[in-house]
């Protein structure tokens, strides 16, 4: 299986060279060639590490299907306690795939686990020995998903950023007490935008690779565009499927509908894969916060990215600018010039508008809607009250939306993160006083509800603070060089 540009046809390279290199020349993005044809009745009874590496094997070819077999085993195991792909029905029709069993309690985990062990086999694959630098801008999850994932492997170091204001005191937590040698973690005075830009002009500098390079260093991003976090969440889509016949709750052969809680759009365009491959998926739900532009352009066809950014308690939802729909207006219009053309409109207008054709196909596999944070607390109350079910706000959004579009078929939330990770505002949206501390919040919920929070983010406030270092967003550059 080759991989391709976005933009460009004729930039054709292998699964190992797309996951290592990140982006595409000119800033595309790499896309298979070709959809690798699922065999569902062979998949149907696999494990989740037994279909990972089957769906895998489809797309990364170049590599070796004993590295695959032992990657997915060490990832999908014991770190996801016997939970990866866990589908469970919350009302009539209705089912949640919780994606928070990981290490870092969100669905982050899926990609962020593995595709450190791809790259860093990448990079055995092409003969390549350099060091790999990992830089990281984040506003929380990624960060320490990234963190966990590439934390103590060979060749590999890894650096992140996050803004001194701009995470939760559990998301912060998180990152500075990690492990491993080869982690380094930043607080950057400022917000995530201080933070991004830092990084992004860290990336675009060329006096930093040059210095870098001489010293057998090359960066890498970990961010949602490159291929390698994609393919792993092709994964749960098939697994879902698999139990919801297993539980009689679809005939096999019948589609079911998924709702996607969405920022980057990542998550849902790796359901889409899964339709392509052969799965029965009815509509792909895209589910919005209050920075809607991707309802507005699942419905229209515009793409507007000149609108306000709000910041909502669904912070991993709040983008304008979803690289991953990219690829899908490659796969539906099968036009790299098409697609280079929207791009370019977007980066120097702010706005696109697909033709009529592409708009139909595209409505053809997706739904959207969107729920603020309004909506979304009283969705938290009452999938609670209702059903004893405790969601976070990210999938509550995703309830709110799913409800709005039902069809004949049952529909699949995919949950995202634990409510454990957002203690304070599911607190508050079951009609309890919110205490300030996140910690003291999570013992709350616990009393409230009688569910346990995740070990790994009780013991928090308890790990030792291994990197408490500030920096103004000039000194990243100084950072990412040490
Ligand atoms: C990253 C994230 C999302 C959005 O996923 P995309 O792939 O960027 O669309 C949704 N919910 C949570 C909790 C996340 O961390």
């Amino acid at each position: 299986m080759q991989y391709q540009s976005t933009r460009d046809s004729r930039i054709r390279v292998s699964a190992s060279e797309a996951i290592v290199r990140g982006l595409a020349p000119q800033s595309g993005l790499f896309v298979p060639e070709a959809f690798p044809q699922a065999d569902l009745a062979a998949w149907k009874n696999l494990s989740y590490p037994e279909l990972a590496q089957r769906v895998l094997a489809g797309y990364l070819t170049d590599y070796q299907e004993q590295f695959l077999e032992q990657a997915t085993t060490s990832t999908y195991g014991d770190a996801f306690g016997g939970k990866a792909g866990y589908t469970r029905k919350v009302h009539d029709g209705v089912y949640a795939l919780e994606l928070w069993h990981g290490p870092t309690c969100a669905f982050k985990d899926y990609a962020l686990q593995l595709m450190p062990k791809l790259l860093v086999e990448a990079k055995h694959n092409l003969g390549r020995t350099e060091k790999t630098r990992i830089l990281v801008a984040t506003s929380g999850d990624t960060g320490k998903a990234a963190l966990a994932g590439y934390a103590g492997l060979d060749g590999i170091e890894i650096s992140v950023f996050y803004p001194d204001a701009g995470t939760s005191e559990i998301q912060r937590l998180q990152m500075v007490t990690q492990t491993g040698e080869n982690v380094r973690v930043y607080a950057v005075e400022g917000n995530f935008d201080d933070a991004q830009t830092g990084v992004k002009r860290v990336f675009a500098d060329a006096s930093v690779a040059d210095a870098l390079e001489r010293r057998d260093i090359r960066l890498s991003s970990a961010n949602s565009i490159n291929w390698g976090r994609l393919a792993p969440q092709i994964v749960y889509y098939f697994y879902a499927y698999f139990r919801l016949v297993e539980q009689g709750a679809v005939a096999w052969g019948h589609p079911v509908d998924f709702c996607v809680p969405t920022g980057n759009f990542g998550d849902i365009l790796a359901g889409y894969y899964a339709k392509r491959m052969g799965l029965p998926v009815g509509k792909l739900v895209c589910a919005s916060n209050k920075n809607n532009v991707l309802t507005d352009f699942l419905r229209t066809g515009t793409y507007d990215a000149r609108r306000t950014f709000y910041k909502t308690t669904s912070p991993s939802m709040d983008i304008l600018i979803s690289s991953n729909l990219e690829r899908l207006l490659y796969h539906v219009s099968e036009s790299c010039e098409k697609v280079a053309g929207w791009m370019k409109d977007l980066a120097e207008t702010g706005t696109y508008t697909v033709d009529a054709d592409t708009l139909a196909k595209i409505q053809q596999n997706f739904a959207a809607g969107y729920a603020d944070d309004m909506q979304g607390a009283a969705e938290i109350h009452d999938r609670f009250v209702q059903d004893g079910y405790l969601c976070d706000t990210h999938t509550a959004v995703a309830f709110c939306v799913a409800e709005n579009n039902r069809s004949e078929a049952p529909m699949v939330v995919l949950s995202t993160a634990s409510p454990f990770k957002f203690p304070r505002d599911v607190l508050a949206a079951l009609g309890e006083q919110a205490p300030e501390s996140d910690f003291a919040a999570m013992k709350c919920l616990t009393e409230k509800t009688k569910q346990q929070a995740p070990a790994s983010l009780c013991v928090l406030d308890s790990l030792p603070v291994r990197f408490s270092e500030k920096i103004r967003p000039e000194e990243i550059r100084a950072a990412a060089l040490r």
